[in-house]
């Protein structure tokens, strides 16, 4: 099974620089954040892969981004280059097509609280019918409110855009931490809901084993490298310390992440 971390972050070297300048006043992080050392670590931290999510906290910035991590990321053939969005972008549908057909990158991350946006901003029907189609799974990290936190009532913005379209994946980032009793419950209701386990700064997710085996293949590997104070192993361990199975633990680990992105 392959070993797949599924939130990694890649950025042009001068956004890489500002979100971790603006990330290093909540405590100092380790290692280079531009790309080569970047993807250098997913392979030393013994992956064999990894999902590659920048992100938008504007409009404006997602069509030069995309175009650099579709000519940049591929020079790292284990890394899957992603793509990002801001509502308020202009010719948003355009915008979709480049990325998404065009240049073929093959995840999308949505990052509400850093963009001040809602997954239910009726602008973004486009990218939800683009990859429903292209199949691309979208990383949305929800909520607005808290430092990096999800509130129970921010997940609802999340079920019309299920409903609407049940062939979309969502990939919950962060589980949607500390709300995950009601991330649980709207994995119930909606198939197309998966989530990863990425911490919360140092806060790791708060699910116990019973919650991760319940949903077999829909749980992803996350470590949120190169911001994360927390090493991939010291993440990886939890799960043997929660007691998780040895089935459910390889499909976190990457069976999951592979198959939704081969
Ligand atoms: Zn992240």
């Amino acid at each position: 099974m392959p070993r797949i971390d599924s939130h990694v972050h890649a950025f042009p070297d001068r956004l890489a620089l500002a979100v971790r300048a603006a990330l290093e006043a909540a405590g100092p992080l380790e290692g280079s954040p531009l790309l080569p050392a970047v993807a250098e670590r997913v392979r030393e931290a013994g992956f064999d892969g990894a999902w590659i999510l920048p992100y938008a906290h504007r409009d404006g910035v997602a069509a030069s981004v995309n175009e650099w991590s579709a000519a940049e990321v591929p020079r790292y053939p284990w890394l899957v280059p992603g793509a990002t969005f801001h509502p308020a972008d202009e010719a948003l549908p355009a915008l979709v097509h480049r990325a998404l057909v065009e240049l073929g990158l093959r995840v999308v991350k949505l990052h509400c609280s850093v963009g001040s946006f809602s997954p239910k901003d009726p602008r973004l029907a486009p990218l939800w019918e683009t990859a429903s189609e292209t199949g691309a799974p979208i990383v949305i990290h929800a909520g607005q409110k808290g430092f990096g936190d999800t509130a129970a009532d921010e997940l609802e913005d999340l079920p019309p855009v299920l409903e609407a379209y049940p062939r979309l994946r969502i990939v919950l980032a962060h589980s949607g931490h500390p709300a995950t009793r009601r991330t649980l419950e709207l994995m119930e209701r909606f198939p197309n809901l998966h989530a990863d386990l990425t911490p919360v700064w140092d806060r790791p997710v708060d699910l116990d084993a019973a919650g991760l085996d319940r949903f077999p293949g829909r749980f992803l590997f996350g470590s949120d490298a190169p911001n994360s104070p927390l090493a991939p192993a010291t993440l990886e361990d939890r799960l043997t310390t929660l007691g998780v199975s040895h089935e459910t633990r390889a499909s976190i680990m990457g069976g999951a992440a592979s198959e939704m992105v081969p």
